[in-house]
C-alpha cells in the first residue's frame, strides 16, 4: 500500500513497486519542491530515505515530468540495493528510444539521463543502436491510423480499444469519420516514410470496412514506403483480408502471438492458441509480407524457461522482426484492477535471454 502526499505521482511510483513485486507492501512518500530542488522522502520498513534532485523546469509540463521521474528514481534507489537492480532501472513505460531521441533533439546526450535513471549499460547501448538505425530514416513523416476494436479485451491491455461485440454499432460511423480525416490530412502527407495501421486489432474489422480504410490510405505514399498493418491476434486472420491487404500495397504484417504457451494465453484472456498463431503466420508468409512477431516478457505465471521456449519458436520461423515487450500495466488493464502480480522474478533473465538469442539471430535492430 502506497501513501503519498502527491496523488498524481501514485501511478508512476506503483509501476516501480510492481517492477520489484512490492506493490502490496507499506510505503509512505512525501514529495515537495522548492527553488529548483525536488525533494522525495520514502519510508519503507521503518527506515527513512531522503533524495534531492536539482533541475529547473521551464513550465508546468516539465515540472510534472521531472517530479514523476525523480519520485520513481527515489523508489528505485530504495529498492534496488535490497532486491537487485533492474535492466531498465527507474525507466518504466513503453518507449525508451523515444526518450533517448527527445534528449538527443534537445542537444543532450541521452546516455547521461539513462545513467542517472540506472538503466543497464547493455540496454543503453541497445537504445543507442536503435536510435542510429532509425536516424538514418529521419526527416520524413509517418502516418498512424488507429482502429480501436478487438475481438475481446486481453487482461493486461491498457490501450484505448474495446471488444467489438460492445462497439459494433459504432463501426460504420467510426470508419466514415476516419476516412474523412485521412482525406483531409492527405495534402500534408508528402514524403511519408511509413504508414502503420494499428489499434486495436485491424483485422477484426469486416472485410468491406477494412477495404474502405485501405482505399482512403491508398495513393498517400510513394511506392516502396513501409506500409504495416497490425493485423494482430491470430484468431482474426483470413486469406481474404490478407489478399485485400496485399492488393492495397501493405508490405508488412504484425502477427501477435505474445506467447507460444497455451496456458499463458488462457491466463491472460487472450482467447487464441499457439496453433492459431502458426496458422496465421503461414497464411501471411504465403502472401510474401515482411512479418513482425510480438512477444511479451513477464506475463503472469510464465517462467523464464517457458518464455525462452516461445522466443526460440518465434526465431525458428525467421520473421523479418521480432519485438519483445516487457509487460507494463497501466490504468485500464484488467490485470491491474485485479492487482495481479507480474512475474518479475525472472524478467531480467528473460530480457537478457532475448538480447542474447536475438543478437545471434539478427544482425541489427529493426528500423521500424
Ligand atoms: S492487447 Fe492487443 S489484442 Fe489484446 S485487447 Fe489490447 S490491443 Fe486488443
Amino acid at each position: 500500500m502506497l501513501n503519498t502526499n502527491c496523488e498524481y505521482l501514485c501511478p508512476e511510483i506503483m509501476d516501480v513497486l510492481r517492477a520489484f513485486g512490492r506493490e502490496e507492501e507499506e510505503f509512505t512518500h512525501y514529495f515537495s519542491y522548492s527553488g529548483g530542488k525536488f525533494f522525495n522522502t520514502v519510508e519503507y520498513r521503518s527506515q527513512f530515505y531522503d533524495f534531492v534532485d536539482e533541475c529547473d523546469p521551464a513550465d508546468d509540463v516539465e515540472f510534472k515530468r521531472f517530479s514523476k521521474r525523480f519520485s520513481k528514481l527515489s523508489f528505485y534507489k530504495v529498492l534496488a540495493p535490497i532486491y537487485g537492480s533492474l535492466p531498465w532501472g527507474a525507466l518504466t513505460g513503453i518507449r525508451p528510444v523515444k526518450l533517448a531521441r527527445t534528449e538527443r533533439d534537445a542537444g543532450r546526450d541521452f546516455r547521461e539521463l539513462f545513467k542517472k535513471l540506472c538503466v543497464s549499460a547493455e540496454n543503453t547501448e541497445m537504445c543507442g543502436k536503435i536510435l542510429s538505425v532509425q536516424s538514418a530514416r529521419e526527416g520524413g513523416k509517418s502516418l498512424y491510423v488507429s482502429l480501436p476494436f478487438c475481438p475481446t479485451k486481453c487482461d493486461y491491455c491498457s490501450f484505448i480499444t474495446a471488444p467489438i461485440d460492445k462497439t459494433r454499432q459504432y463501426l460504420v460511423s467510426y470508419v466514415d469519420c476516419l476516412c474523412r480525416e485521412i482525406n483531409s490530412v492527405k495534402p500534408l502527407c508528402g514524403g511519408l516514410k511509413s504508414v502503420y495501421i494499428g489499434g486495436g486489432t485491424p483485422f477484426v474489422l469486416p472485410y468491406d470496412l477494412l477495404g474502405e480504410v485501405y482505399a482512403a490510405v491508398s495513393g498517400i505514399m510513394p511506392e516502396g514506403t513501409e506500409y504495416t498493418v497490425e493485423a494482430g491476434r491470430p484468431d482474426v486472420f483470413t486469406e481474404e483480408k490478407l489478399a485485400l491487404s496485399l492488393r492495397y500495397g501493405v508490405n508488412r504484417v504484425c502477427v501477435n502471438p505474445q506467447s507460444f504457451n497455451d496456458e499463458t494465453l488462457a491466463a491472460i484472456g487472450r482467447k487464441h492458441t499457439a496453433a492459431q498463431t502458426l496458422k496465421a503466420y503461414e497464411m501471411a508468409e504465403k502472401y510474401g509480407f515482411d512479418i513482425n512477431l510480438d512477444l511479451i516478457a513477464g506475463l503472469a505465471d510464465e517462467t523464464p524457461a517457458q518464455f525462452t521456449a516461445s522466443l526460440k519458436r518465434a526465431i525458428s520461423l525467421s520473421p523479418a522482426n521480432i519485438t519483445v515487450h516487457t509487460l507494463s500495466l497501466k490504468s485500464g488493464a484488467k490485470l491491474k484492477e485485479r492487482l495481479a502480480r507480474l512475474n518479475v522474478a525472472g524478467i531480467e533473465e528473460m530480457i537478457s535471454t532475448s538480447r542474447e538469442l536475438l543478437s545471434a539471430a539478427y544482425t541489427s535492430p529493426s528500423k521500424s
